[in-house]
């Protein structure tokens, strides 16, 4: 990434270079509870512009609460969440105190989910263009013709009239993909893509999201697929219990893991 990252600033014509290194993601001290039960014990870390920051932890150690806080689905209970420099304003309760600004800033924000979430009645180039007409206001033939780019780009270029219930999990996931690139998000926020897949399905997925690593797109990916979290991280972070245990490059936290815990996590999934 560094020699990425080199190349792109060195490059003046790329659109990118006046952005990359800047934050994308900050989040600060965030927590979270559901009444008495404490999700998230504050939980802090940065994405830069391109990072691809892979978040691995056991089954309810808050990754996914983790995501839905910074993408306004959850209503965070402390700590901050800053998305391009902007820090998202609060009321005490962690609701948004600023509509327009949430407006504002979740076009920025795409999120993917384990299970999809694409809109079964509508076709795949309906999916894809619903944002972009309806919320961003881009004429329909436009964004159309963008949602054409988008869907062939991921392999989908002879389904955009079929509906998603025709479609194989692994399409469908591409679609779904498609979809949150038709904002040009400046962060992608994944919950487990794969996890709701045939094992066979799951190759053609991570094809999807490792390109879009190495075109250079921000993600926060939550996965628990070590191999490809140590191949496309830039930075890995280990959940335990709502806490930070251990981070840093995939190399050492896949490689050289100091904690016990996470030792004993990375023995349980290999
Ligand atoms: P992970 O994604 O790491 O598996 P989650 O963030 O989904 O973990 O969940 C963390 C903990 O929070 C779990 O104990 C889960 O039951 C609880 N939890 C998540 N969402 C809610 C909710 N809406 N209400 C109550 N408890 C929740
Ligand atoms: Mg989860």
């Amino acid at each position: 990434v560094a020699t990425a990252e080199q190349d792109t600033a060195t490059d003046p014509s790329s659109a990118q270079s006046a952005s990359l290194g800047k934050d994308a993601v900050r989040i600060e001290d965030l927590h979270k509870s559901f009444g008495t039960l404490k999700v998230l014990k504050g939980v802090s870390l940065t994405a830069r512009q391109g990072d691809v920051v892979a978040i691995i932890g056991g089954s309810g150690s808050g990754k996914s609460t983790m995501l839905r806080c910074i993408n306004f689905l959850e209503s965070p209970s402390g700590g901050k969440i800053i998305i391009d420099g902007e820090e998202v304003k609060m009321r005490a309760d962690g609701t948004p105190a600023d509509r327009r600004q949430i407006e504002r800033i979740r076009t920025r924000l795409a999120m993917v989910f384990q299970s999809f979430n694409l809109w079964t009645h509508r076709t795949l180039l309906e999916n894809v263009i619903e944002v972009p007409v309806h919320v961003l206001k881009i004429p329909r033939a436009e964004a159309i013709a963008q949602a054409r780019v988008l869907l062939k780009r991921v392999g989908l270029a002879d389904k955009e009239d079929a509906f998603p219930a025709f479609l194989s999990g692994g399409q469908q996931q591409r679609a779904a993909i498609a979809r949150a690139l038709a904002v040009d998000p400046s962060v992608m926020l994944f919950d487990e893509p794969t996890s709701a897949l045939d094992p066979e399905l799951v190759g053609e997925v991570l094809t999807v999201i490792r390109d879009l690593a190495a075109e250079g797109r921000t993600m926060l990916l939550v996965t628990h697929e070590m191999r490809f979290a140590r191949e496309v991280a830039d930075h890995v972070v280990y959940l335990y219990q709502g806490r930070i245990e251990e981070q840093g490059p995939p190399a050492e936290v896949f490689g050289n893991p100091k904690s016990e815990r996470l030792q004993q996590f990375l023995k349980s999934v290999s």
